[in-house]
């Protein structure tokens, strides 16, 4: 029988915990709203006590959050959520209150981190060991990995809050970022949407002039990210791509920034296949925290 692991995609807006061996076989879910702390970390705790009666002990937990978060072994903040605006999480020890219920080894690190750990593995990434993963819904998250190792820096990327071209003739919203104002999240996500156009982008038609400037945004975005990081293909998650018609928009308007420079034909002659959806759809975060898992204990047991 497989070992079984825990995941936590701990989301600002909700929470997903599972318990699988892998895509195939996953036993039992469970998702619920972030509220304050004490609450949403108590239910997945509790989730995984009542798994672990199920099917016997957990080989390992990964847990891909919503930050900014600390990443670095040995800071005496390692495992916190740290300075998020989200109301109740600032300085919230996340990890250090599984590790006070649960004895297995527990991997940490970015939800979108962790998602692209899942797509590496199982998804869009496989064989590919530098790429990105970028999401967009209620902010825009970016991750992913340089020569097999997951991006971690100083902290972590924060691909999101890159600065753009901003013409405030054709778009003179300025932007709901509360550090910077227009940067790429603060006028390309969810919310910046929904506040520029007077309602959520679900309600606007997939040929509105919302998702020109979308493209033109996210197409920006991509450009500085393909020239810095030169990853071998970038995946686009998160509920804003699934737009009809937005990512190949991306695609093209990507295409024309990049204005023949980078001549690779992954890029030249394979667009489709270089900006891509997760193959995993929104299963990408569960099963990322699932890959996490295992990618700890494989550590832990000098396998890696
Ligand atoms: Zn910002």
């Amino acid at each position: 029988m497989s070992q079984l692991f825990g995941s936590i995609e701990g989301g600002g807006t909700k929470f997903v915990c599972c318990v699988a061996s892998g895509p195939g076989d996953i036993r039992d879910e469970l998702r619920y709203p972030t509220t304050t702390p004490d609450e949403t970390i108590g239910r997945a705790i509790d989730f995984f006590e009542e798994q672990e009666q199920k099917h016997g002990k957990l080989a390992a937990l990964g847990i891909g959050s919503f930050g900014p978060v600390d990443l670095e072994k040995g800071s005496p903040k390692h495992g916190y959520v740290t300075s998020t605006p989200k109301p109740g999480w600032e300085n919230t020890d996340f990890l250090g209150r599984m590790k006070k219920r649960f004895t297995v080894p527990i991997g940490w690190d970015t939800d979108v981190n962790a998602a692209a750990l899942g797509e590496h593995v199982w998804g869009a990434a496989k064989g590919l060991n530098t790429f990105i993963y970028l999401t967009v819904g209620t902010g825009v998250g970016g991750g992913g990995m340089i020569r097999g190792r997951l991006m971690h820096g100083l902290v972590h990327p924060e691909m999101g809050h890159i600065a753009l071209p901003h013409d405030w003739r054709a778009d003179p919203y300025p932007g709901r970022c509360p550090f910077h104002g227009d940067c790429l999240e603060g006028m390309a996500a969810g919310p910046a949407i929904a506040e520029r156009w007077g309602k959520p982008g679900k309600e606007l038609s997939p040929d509105h002039d919302a998702w020109v400037l979308e493209a033109e945004y996210m197409a920006l975005g991509l450009r500085s990210f393909v020239c810095t990081l030169s990853p071998r293909r970038i995946i686009l998650g998160g509920g804003v791509m699934k737009t009809p018609g937005l990512v190949a928009r991306i695609r093209s308007r990507l295409l024309a920034l990049l204005n023949g420079y980078v001549q690779h034909p992954a890029i030249v002659d394979d667009i489709d296949n270089y900006v891509v959806p997760p193959a995993l759809g929104d299963q990408a975060g569960m099963l990322g925290g699932i890959a996490l898992a295992k990618r700890t204990l494989a550590t832990v047991n000098g396998q890696n």
